[in-house]
């Protein structure tokens, strides 16, 4: 089997391609490197201590793609590709639907010129909106997103929906990822993001390695057990395997549709903050600050359809995801850059 992940020098990405190759898949990268770093390719690399092609190539570029599917027999696609910064996407939303749909597009389009007729999707699950009770369950409808990256999910879902509609032999599996965290145990991979994180536990990292002075936690008068925000937490390499049954799932005649990724329990911000400062032994300061606009109090996933349908275990507790999140962040405290 051999697969193209579009964004697969990205956290998740990478984190799946070693998933893929540590299973006797082959393995294709095309990615720009905007958000990621040529050197996680080379770590891929030396952690499987495999070879594959990797192209440095924007895929809306609809040439570019298409060269890679003449250059390799694809068996399936999974896209990562996409601008992921939440509150970025509110300042400039017009150059997430333009990336966002355009890469899905192109992928899409040069797939089925080249009769590829498997794809699995990032996607994520903010498109259930917040009006659903939780925890979440694929047979909600999809809502309201918060963000234009969200609508870019959802949007992407829904194209894929009228694609598979259309088309009986395409089959597409929508991966609604609740938050992933953690790294590989090898800490050679992991999370890098550019600029301020917006997401919490690079935050924390960055406090606990002495970046930056201390986190903000946003809102403690939500109507939840300590008035912080509660999340459902997934180890990188718990979705990274996901991926892996996702595909052998299409493999054997699945059907299309959605699963969520999430572990199924929830961790308020309280508790990561504390769970953070034993695991690594630093005191990591934190102030209390307004609600951040747009946050839900709780987000939790069901995953009983990925756990039945595609035999999926999330594995790793609280303790382990935050071990192996701080095993990266305290080698690289500049990510990838040193
Ligand atoms: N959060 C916080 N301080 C930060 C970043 C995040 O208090 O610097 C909170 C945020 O308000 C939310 C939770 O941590 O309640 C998880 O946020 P994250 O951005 O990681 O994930 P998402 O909002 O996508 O669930």
């Amino acid at each position: 089997m051999n697969v193209l992940l579009t964004g697969g020098a990205g956290y998740i990405g990478s984190h799946t391609a070693v998933e893929l190759l540590n299973r006797g898949c082959d393995i294709v990268i095309a990615d720009d490197y905007s958000n990621s770093s040529p050197v996680a390719v080379e770590r891929i690399r030396q952690i499987t201590g495999r070879d594959f092609p990797a192209y440095h190539v924007d895929v809306t570029d609809c040439e570019a793609v298409r060269r890679i599917f003449r250059e390799n027999k694809i068996d399936c696609v999974i896209h990562f590709a996409g601008k992921k910064a939440v509150g970025e996407s509110v300042e400039i939303p017009l150059s997430y639907y333009r990336t966002n749909l355009d890469a899905a597009l192109t992928v899409l389009e040069c797939m089925k010129e080249a009769g590829v007729s498997r794809f699995i999707f990032s996607s994520s699950a903010t498109v259930y909106g917040s009006l659903n009770p939780i925890p979440y369950r694929e047979d909600m409808p999809r809502g309201e997103c918060s963000s234009p990256y969200g609508t870019t999910k959802a949007m992407i879902e829904k194209i894929l929906e009228d694609a598979c509609h259309a088309d009986s032999t395409l089959s597409a599996v929508l991966l609604r990822y609740f938050n992933p965290i953690g790294a590989h145990p090898s800490g050679l991979i992991g999370e890098d993001p550019q600029g301020i994180p917006n997401n919490l536990l690079p935050y924390i990292a960055q406090v606990a390695v002495g970046r930056r002075e201390r986190l903000m936690v946003f809102g403690d008068d939500y109507p939840t057990p300590d008035g912080t925000c509660v999340r459902d937490y997934i180890h990188v390499r718990d979705l990274a395997q996901a991926h892996l049954l996702a595909l052998e799932y299409l493999d054997r005649g699945g059907e299309s549709g959605p699963f969520n990724l999430g572990s199924g329990d929830g961790f308020s911000v309280k508790e990561i903050v504390e769970t953070a400062r034993k695991v690594t032994g630093k005191p990591i300061p934190a102030t209390m600050k307004p609600r951040r606009p747009g946050d839900p109090p709780t987000l939790i996933a069901s995953n009983h359809k990925a756990r039945e349908v595609l035999g999926w275990v999330p594995q790793r507790g609280l303790e382990e995801i935050i071990a192996d999140a701080w095993a990266w962040h305290q080698s690289h405290p500049n990510g990838y850059d040193g």
